[in-house]
């Protein structure tokens, strides 16, 4: 039903950039099987999902929306993919995205953008725009995404779906292309805050392979999410990050949500997060940084493109990098990789980048501070609903300032969910409802979330 549903939408969506229709048959076949023999199988067995194209998938083409990937096959699963399969779980396809992860729009994918099932005419968020896009179609019930700076998080938001990023290092990074190591979560989207909790958990849980896995079980996401109880649980709102710059549909809705966990028992508390409003500038510090670094293996020696410079006989090893590289990135990639490069290099290190882990480390303490007094703080999870394509494509700066309030999240590696808080009263779009708890403490996040449904 999923695969003949993506026949049907996927010519106008274009959430997916690989559909394997095979391998996902052959799967569920085999789970029925299984499942007819009277085999024990995990809960969620036979439940399809698609995979942002950022994970290794074995056999499956893995370009991360890049040119410089296309026609690369991974020989191996990331450890999220592993266990997925591990849990009977048929994996549909790989989903569009914004080049290497930089964007909120999907405008960014070398493949085309994928639109917003809402309104085809507006973007549906990013970086992760076709893994929230598919299961707002309904082409899955499920998918995966990832999230450096609030891209679960954000196309969860404009396309009126459900979107984790879990505690950092809650959820394995091996087999994740790395846009920025010490950022990067994955996590679930989903139409329900349970659906997000079952998928959690099956992600979820301490892998060796990842230097920065927490060992401990993973938070009983489930069962909060099943208990669904805020009663005496105190909320906090974020002072800098809800009213000014925020959509008046969007401040609506939110604050009507409040009020919903006002009347479900909670208390509401506010809370003020100073260094917040520095956020943006040190992440656009500290991203390229670590991206400039990551993206260094694109070699055209390693891996996918290969491209030869025109007019030269007996090219170097350094001029068929500079010539694949120029034709393998796009914009956006290029002008991090010049930030990044340019914000390490000697004598601007502590200018730039030592500045920007300093307010990393303010953001922290604001954060520990406020959970003092708070035990989730919330906003609206981005200023506006989905914009229409084109709006800020050639602005750099306004497609970064979409990132204001989940960008935080990712500097503190505190987990954060988003979930749907009803449809914005200008334009009748879905508007995003923002939840942030303290490290490891993600089961308040479903809490409160399942609360509000
Ligand atoms: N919009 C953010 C960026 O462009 C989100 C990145 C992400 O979470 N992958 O960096």
């Amino acid at each position: 039903a999923m695969l003949d549903r993506t026949e049907a939408v996927d010519g106008d969506v274009h959430a997916y950039l690989h559909v394997d229709r095979e391998g996902a048959l052959s799967s569920a076949r085999d789970i029925d099987e299984r499942r007819s023999r009277g085999e024990q199988l995990h809960r969620l067995a036979g439940v399809p999902i698609a995979v942002k194209d950022v994970m290794a998938t074995k056999g499956l083409p893995t370009t991360c929306g890049s040119k410089i990937l296309e026609g690369w096959v991974p020989p191996y699963d990331a450890t999220v993919v592993s266990r997925l399969k591990q849990a009977g779980m048929p994996i549909l396809g790989k989903t569009n995205m914004d080049e290497f992860a930089m964007g909120s729009s999907t405008e960014h994918s070398a493949y085309g953008p994928t639109r917003n099932p809402w309104d085809l005419d507006r973007i549906p968020g990013g970086s992760g725009g076709g893994s929230s896009a598919v299961v707002a179609s309904f082409q899955a019930p499920l998918a995966i995404g990832t999230d450096t700076g609030g891209s679960i998080r954000q196309p969860a938001a404009v396309t009126g779906t459900v979107g984790t990023k879990p505690t950092y290092g809650g959820v394995s990074r091996y087999g994740l292309v790395a846009l920025a190591s010490s950022l990067d979560q994955a996590g679930p989207c989903t139409r329900t805050v349970l659906d997000a909790a079952l998928l959690h958990e099956v992600m979820g849980g301490h892998d060796p392979m990842d230097s920065t896995s927490i060992d401990a079980p993973v938070p009983p996401v489930v069962e909060a999410a099943r208990r669904a109880d805020v009663t005496g649980m105190r909320i906090g709102i974020v002072r800098e990050l809800t009213g000014e710059g925020f959509q008046a549909g969007v401040q609506a809705r939110f604050d009507e949500s409040v009020q919903h966990l006002v009347d479900a028992g909670a208390e509401v508390v506010e809370v003020s997060c100073p260094s917040f409003t520095a956020a943006l500038a040190a992440y656009y510090l500290i991203l390229p940084s670590e991206a400039s670094s990551n993206l260094a293996k694109f070699d055209a020696m390693r891996y996918g493109l290969r491209v030869l410079p025109e007019g030269v006989d007996d090219p170097s090893a350094e001029q068929v990098m500079a010539a694949t590289r120029d034709a393998g990135f796009g914009d956006e990639v290029k002008r991090r990789i010049i930030l990044g490069t340019y914000a390490l290099s000697s004598g601007y290190y502590d200018a730039y980048y030592g500045s920007a882990q300093k307010v990393r480390r303010l953001i922290a303490d604001d954060f520990a501070k406020a959970f003092e007094s708070a035990d989730v703080l919330v906003s609206p999870t981005a200023p506006t609903t989905a914009f229409r394509f084109g709006d800020k494509i050639d602005d750099p700066m306004a497609m970064y300032l979409n990132d204001i309030a989940t960008i935080p999240a990712n500097l503190a590696g505190v987990p954060g969910m988003s979930l749907p808080s009803g449809l914005a009263d200008e334009d009748g779009l879905p508007a995003g409802f923002q939840i942030l708890a303290p490290a490891t403490a993600d089961d308040r996040l479903y809490a409160v979330g399942a609360a509000l449904e």
